[in-house]
């Protein structure tokens, strides 16, 4: 009976491997057209900053708008373009679009916006990447200062000289660089030391149950504390309620990002919200 059982269990799931490779590919396939067919659209999510309460910069955030106006997620998309090349071709497209639409937006009198761009794995280890970087400086003519590129800790462990070096270079252009979802992967130390880095973005999965997980509060009070004394920037992500924003406040988080500010939005909409002004009114105040 035991026997039946184990064969029922690995036919279960090799039928159930099966039906996954095939949905990947297909949604490989679908992707590749989608990029064809120029579906993918950049939103931006605005940061704000806790010290003024205005808008910052904003961050890029991938969206594949399917043809009966329904969105995929970049958090299903964005894996299976890693697994091919197309996140080459989709990352430097999100590279050179955001970065004249933030163009855009100094020459409309917002010189002080910084953007900041989500990079994969494979983008960040390619070769071409400072090369693309300096040429898009180069054509936009934007402040270096006011790129700033995400990258999360994964990604670094995989080859930590050659990561190393790639970040020297960027850095040296005078691109900022963030860890994403800081305390989610391989956290190390190691890499705040040796790594030229500008900010800490503290994982949402521990704003999310503040400020009451008792755990939360420490991992969060902990991360903003290591940052301000490491003289880096620290943005809260994923600020839904009020009482995070104020325990951000209080704790003297320097940015945030969240639903309780605003969601991701198209360029237009974003534009809109510049111009009328939109602040936190309860901002922080020394
Ligand atoms: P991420 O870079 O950590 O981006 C933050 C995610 O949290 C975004 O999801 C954003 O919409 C969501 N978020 C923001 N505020 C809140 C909040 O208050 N509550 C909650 N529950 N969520 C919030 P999104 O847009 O679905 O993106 C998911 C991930 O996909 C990103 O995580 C990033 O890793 C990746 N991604 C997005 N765009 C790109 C891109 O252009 N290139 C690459 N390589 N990855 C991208
Ligand atoms: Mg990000
Ligand atoms: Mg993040
Ligand atoms: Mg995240």
């Amino acid at each position: 009976v035991q026997e039946e059982c184990a064969d029922n269990g690995y036919l279960h799931y090799s039928h159930r491997m099966r039906r996954e490779i095939l949905e990947q590919a297909a949604l490989k396939s679908a992707l590749a057209s989608a990029v064809q067919n120029q579906e993918l659209e950049i939103f931006y999510q605005p940061k704000v900053c806790l010290n003024t309460g205005t808008i910052s910069g904003v961050e890029a955030l991938l969206r594949w708008r399917k043809a009966d106006g329904s969105f995929i997620s970049p958090a299903e998309f964005i894996p299976v373009a890693e697994r091919s090349d197309l996140i080459l071709e989709i990352g430097a497209w999100v590279l050179k679009s955001a970065c004249r639409q933030l163009k855009k937006w100094h020459d409309e009198g917002h010189g002080h916006l910084s953007v900041a761009i989500n990079l994969s794995g494979k983008q960040f280890h390619d070769e071409q990447l400072p090369a693309m970087i300096g040429d898009i400086l180069r054509e936009t003519a934007l402040p270096p200062q006011s790129l700033n590129l995400e990258i999360t800790e994964n990604i670094l462990i995989d080859n930590v000289e050659n990561a190393i070096r790639i970040m020297e270079q960027i850095s040296a252009m005078g691109v900022h660089l963030s860890i994403d979802d800081f305390g989610r992967g391989y956290s190390s130390l190691t890499y705040l030391k040796r790594f030229p880095i500008n900010v800490l973005k503290v994982d949402q999965s521990f704003v999310r149950d503040l400020p009451h997980g008792h755990k939360d509060v420490a991992i969060a009070m902990s991360i903003i504390s290591l940052g301000s004394r490491l003289n880096l920037k620290v943005v809260a992500e994923g600020v839904e309620t009020p009482e995070q924003l104020a325990f951000m406040q209080q704790h003297k988080c320097t940015e945030m990002q969240g639903f309780l500010f605003s969601k991701a939005i198209d360029a237009e909409e974003l534009g809109a919200m510049l111009r009328s002004g939109k602040h936190l009114s309860c901002a922080y105040r020394p």
